[in-house]
């Protein structure tokens, strides 16, 4: 009895074992099958492949006689130098660069076309042929394995090598290519898959592909190289481009193939000026990428099987498939004193019609800020020559101070007055332009230069119309243009107009590159954003040469609101704020600086000792002011005290008012507010407040100059020098 219930029990045991071992010795092995079936698939596509071509050539080296070729590029060249050269004889002026330019550009594909055609004839394909072996043991010293071909190859036991030339290559050359690609791999466990392959567009020379590394010694990539040299080189002479005809002709008789090294990938999706790629193994945050049909973009996300990056330029001649080229170097823009004076995007490249941009130096557009100890404190007054910012929220050098305000409160004309007024105190300044209009950057440019300030000033413009890749970036290469300057020890003013428009920007990059969203449907890291561009604004320690950045970032607020999400970012970041107010920019308090809301949390410390000692109680009394003013509205009987203090709080008011374009002297200002503070200016009417204020300039400008400049250069506003001021008033006022 019991025996047969063993065997009924190991009967059902066995069943079970069978139903539940089959399913998990299926998914055990069941992938591996699969593999393996994929594999065969491919080594029969393998298969499939054009194989090379074994045998040696045995054409015999027919000398071709390609003279007439040659002569007539020659002709052509010729030509073209001719009428360079004409320009030449000219004026250089700006539009004449431009048409070197366009010229140099020509001369160039004409003299490709017959580099091209020049090695269809055999003389030359031999010629180079002959460097075969030279090549391939070049390229055979250099290869490596990449930490991105190791992470293939732990989930992927093969790696894919191909070799590329123009015309059928030697058995040797194959083989010993294999033969070194084999070992290199084993030596790690891994194993090769050799494709050789014939492309004519090489033209000539050997390209092997190991992985997404590509090391290239073909005629293409020359030409390539040097067509990218050449849109570098700056063309100031004529003599440049005849230097540049000699070298490529030159390089073309004697062709020595040169290895480059670069990584390659594949587009996997473009859309909305973001693209997907994958390959490019060992790319880096915020490389440059280039596509095939010339754009380049940036990359701005990295995951496990997809690089995201951003498209600079048009996106709709990148064909999903196609190549992508690592550049090999973060996102950078050119630098040095050759931008001052010019209007350049985001990327640096001029876009105002005066030529090329004789850089000699870039700097990466993201950059770490200075540390603590590399900093020195904010202690020298930056001008803004703003009666109501300099005398109440002073600025310092390497500070950063908002401007905020609802829009058409007269932001931007704060930032442009104050770049005005840096004429002459070797300050640099640069004005990114961030989604503006054009019309408006270029009325920008028009009053910058009547008044003289362009030749110190940069302006980079982005229109709304720019992509959102290119708005994101241009703070922040205006920021590595503004570092050059501090770096080198001088004082630089960027005005970042506005960082409400960069906030949207990186917002709809976010949301295409499918990062999740937060509040107000910004990103997470936008806050970072912002404080990693102003971070970068300082005051550098004498160690470093002492320069300095000072920021005056713009923030537009939605109907006066600076709770706002962006707003209250910004204004954490920095070191104070200007409020503009709507309200009293419509009654024609201009510029309408609200001195409740706006502080400078570096206050005194950037201010000469007149202008602190002048403007001290300024705040307190024009607070007061405006209390006392808001509560007269109920209209009550006022005593001759508070009339006292309501005219001379008017009088203030009135006094702090400014026309755009116009900035003030700070030894003036100070001059003017303590004639009003100390009652020199009672008993004129508002409206004389004007005629007052000029005559007293040009009273202490013509007459009391001696005066005006002790005022500016006192270390202290001592009783003395407040005696002699208070006299010249009294005589000022005597005689008006
Ligand atoms: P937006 O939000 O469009 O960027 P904004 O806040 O930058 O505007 P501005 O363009 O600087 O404002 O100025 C708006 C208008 O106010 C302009 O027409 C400008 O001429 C005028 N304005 C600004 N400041 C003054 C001033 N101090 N005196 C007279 N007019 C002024
Ligand atoms: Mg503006």
């Amino acid at each position: 009895m019991e025996f047969k219930y063993v065997i009924i029990n190991f009967l059902i045991l066995v069943t079970v074992l069978i139903i539940v071992g089959r399913k998990t010795v299926k998914r055990i092995f069941g992938g591996r099958y699969e593999r393996i079936n994929s594999d065969l698939d491919r080594a029969e596509e393998i298969e499939k492949m054009p194989m090379p071509f074994y045998e040696e050539p045995t054409v015999e080296a027919v000398d071709t006689d390609c003279s007439e070729e040659t002569d007539k590029a020659q002709s052509v060249v010729a030509e073209k130098i001719a009428s360079i050269e004409a320009f030449g004889e000219r004026e250089k002026s700006e539009v004449h660069r431009g048409m070197i330019e366009d010229a140099r550009k020509e001369l160039f594909s004409v003299m490709k076309e017959n580099v091209i055609s020049l090695f269809s004839y055999e003389k030359y394909q031999n010629a180079v042929r002959a460097l075969d072996r030279q090549v391939i043991d070049e390229i055979l010293k250099r290869i490596s394995l990449t930490p991105g071909d190791m992470a293939y190859l732990k989930h992927h036991d093969v790696l894919y090598v191909t070799l590329t030339s123009a015309y059928p290559l030697s058995e040797d050359i194959v083989a010993d290519v294999d033969r070194a690609t084999t070992q290199m791999l084993e030596a790690v466990g891994g194993k090769t898959s050799l494709w050789v392959l014939e492309d004519s567009s090489l033209v000539g020379g050997l390209r092997l592909r190991i992985g997404d590394t590509v090391y290239d010694g073909t005629v293409a990539e020359e030409l390539y190289q040097f067509e990218k040299n050449m849109n570098h080189e700056p063309i100031m002479h004529d003599d440049t481009v005849g230097h540049l005809i000699q070298e490529f002709t030159e390089r073309a008789e004697s062709f020595r193939p040169r290895i480059h090294q670069y990584q390659l990938g594949r587009v996997m999706s473009v859309s909305d000026g973001i693209c997907w790629m994958d390959g490019l193994a060992d790319i880096m945050y915020g490389e440059v990428v280039e596509f095939e049909c010339g754009e380049r973009g940036m990359v701005l996300d990295i995951q496990q099987n997809r690089i995201g990056c951003v498209i600079f330029g048009e996106f709709e001649h990148i064909e999903s498939g196609s190549r992508v080229r690592r550049v090999g170097r973060i996102a950078s823009v050119p630098v040095g004193e050759c931008l001052l004076g010019r209007v350049v995007d985001a990327m640096g490249n001029p876009i105002d019609a005066m030529g090329y941009l004789p850089y000699k130096q870039t700097r990466p557009i993201e950059y770490k800020a200075p540390g603590i100890l590399e900093r020195a404190p904010v202690n020298s007054p930056l001008h803004t020559g703003i009666k109501a910012i300099d005398a109440l929220v002073p600025i310092g050098k390497g500070q950063r101070e908002l401007i905020i305000g609802d829009r058409q409160t007269g932001k931007t004309a704060i930032a442009i007055d104050t770049i005005i007024n840096q004429k002459g105190k070797d300050t640099v300044c640069i004005y990114v332009a961030i989604g503006q209009k054009d019309t408006l950057v270029a009325e920008i440019k028009e009053k910058l230069e009547a008044h003289g300030a362009m030749e110190y000033t940069t302006i980079i413009a982005v229109p709304a119309s720019a992509s959102a890749a290119l708005q994101y970036i241009a703070p922040f290469s205006g920021s590595a243009m503004a570092e050059y300057f501090m770096y080198a020890g001088k004082d630089v003013l960027i005005v970042y107009d506005d960082l409400s428009k960069h906030a949207v920007a990186y917002r709809e990059l976010s949301l295409l590159l499918h990062r999740p969203s937060g509040r107000e449907a910004y990103p997470g890291d936008i806050f970072y954003l912002h404080s990693r561009l102003l971070e970068r604004a300082a005051h550098l320690s004498d160690e470093l040469g002492g320069g300095s950045i000072t920021a005056l970032p713009i923030i537009e607020t939605l109907a006066g609101d600076i709770s706002a999400y962006i707003p209250t970012n910004v204004i954490s970041i920095t070191d104070g704020q200007i409020f503009l107010d709507a309200e009293l920019f419509n009654e024609g308090q201009r510029p309408a600086v609200n001195v409740g809301l706006s502080v400078s949390r570096v206050g005194g410390a950037a201010q000469t000792p007149s202008m602190k000692k002048v403007s001290s109680s300024l705040r307190t009394r024009l607070a007061q002011y405006r209390e006392l003013a808001e509560f007269m509205q109920f209209g009550s009987d006022i005593d001759e005290e508070t009339k006292k203090t309501l005219a001379s709080g008017r009088l203030l008011t009135e006094a702090l008012r400014q026309a755009r374009y116009a900035p003030i002297e700070d030894n003036m200002q100070a001059i003017l507010i303590f004639a009003v503070s100390e009652g020199y200016a009672d008993g004129i009417a508002p409206e004389g407040m004007e005629k007052f204020e000029k005559e007293l300039y040009r009273y202490f400008a013509e007459e009391k100059a001696e005066l005006a400049l002790k005022i500016k250069n006192a270390d202290r506003f001592d009783d003395e020098l407040k005696k002699e001021l208070r006299e010249a008033l009294s005589e000022f006022c005597v005689r008006s």
